[in-house]
């Protein structure tokens, strides 16, 4: 249900991202945009940061009022938009295999592959005593893992291996891989969903000691681009003991073996 106070709040939205759009500051904040100076000039440097998947944050970019609205009410203005792209686009929305789609959109957006944007989905993890003293390290490999390149929205699709140093707690193995998952599902650069599991683990494990790499490709530089189709990208993030070289090349002849 929508009432007139969240109506207010939604044209703000609306207002905020056509002004951003319009002053060539692609991330809705057009009262506190950096780049306020030359449209022309900004949209084209914008464009060439994103094209080179260039982050700027270990936080993903969101605004404070980011969860003002509901799910429900996210969806319904999703539709709203994603059923006027397709009609500028041209396409034809009375077509029964199309009228449905801005709604699928809408609700694949908000409650499948950027459900990791809100904080309220963050998996809840329980430590266990480490009752067998596994002192070694713990490696989970082949973790795979679906995102959106933050840039293109696009899919990137790919796996990563994960390995941490037990402080004495241990989480289920199933754990591991949500909370992969779950930074996963944001508009992500990889750089950024690297340290972010990183970080995360480091703080569920109580441990400094965690690494993990992940090797992925990129559906905007496959299918569009320079439309290279074989290439990949690997981020690596070392924290504690996987600085040391040696513990670094245990764990990645266990990622390659
Ligand atoms: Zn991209």
């Amino acid at each position: 249900m929508l009432n007139m106070e969240n109506n207010k709040h939604k044209n703000h939205y609306v207002n905020d991202f056509l002004n951003g759009a319009i002053n060539g500051n692609g991330h809705a904040n057009g009262h506190h945009g950096k780049n306020g100076h030359n449209g022309q000039v900004n949209v084209l440097e914008l464009e060439e940061l994103g094209d080179n998947h260039v982050g700027t944050s270990l936080d993903t970019p969101m605004r404070e009022d980011a969860f003002v609205m509901d799910d429900d009410q996210k969806m319904e203005l999703i539709e709203k938009h994603f059923r006027e792209i397709m009609h500028i686009l041209g396409l034809d929305l009375e077509d029964d295999s199309l009228s449905g789609t801005p709604h699928r959109v809408a609700k694949m957006y908000v409650k499948e592959i950027f459900s990791g944007l809100n904080p309220a989905n963050k998996p809840r993890i329980a430590l266990f005593d480490n009752k067998y003293q596994y002192n070694q390290m713990l490696v989970e490999k082949d973790i795979t893992l679906y995102s959106f390149c933050e840039h293109h929205f696009v899919p990137i699709i790919g796996r990563a291996h994960v390995a941490y140093i037990s402080n004495g707690k241990v989480v289920g193995l199933s754990k591991i891989n949500r909370i992969v998952q779950y930074f996963a599902k944001r508009p992500q650069v990889q750089e950024r969903l690297t340290k972010q599991i990183v970080e995360e683990l480091k703080t569920v494990l109580q441990t400094e000691d965690v690494a993990v790499v992940i090797e992925a490709e990129h559906l905007c530089v496959a299918a569009r681009g320079v439309e290279d189709v074989n290439s990949k990208t690997v981020t690596v993030e070392y924290s504690g003991k996987f600085e040391d070289r040696s513990v670094r090349e245990e764990f990645l002849a266990h990622v390659r073996g």
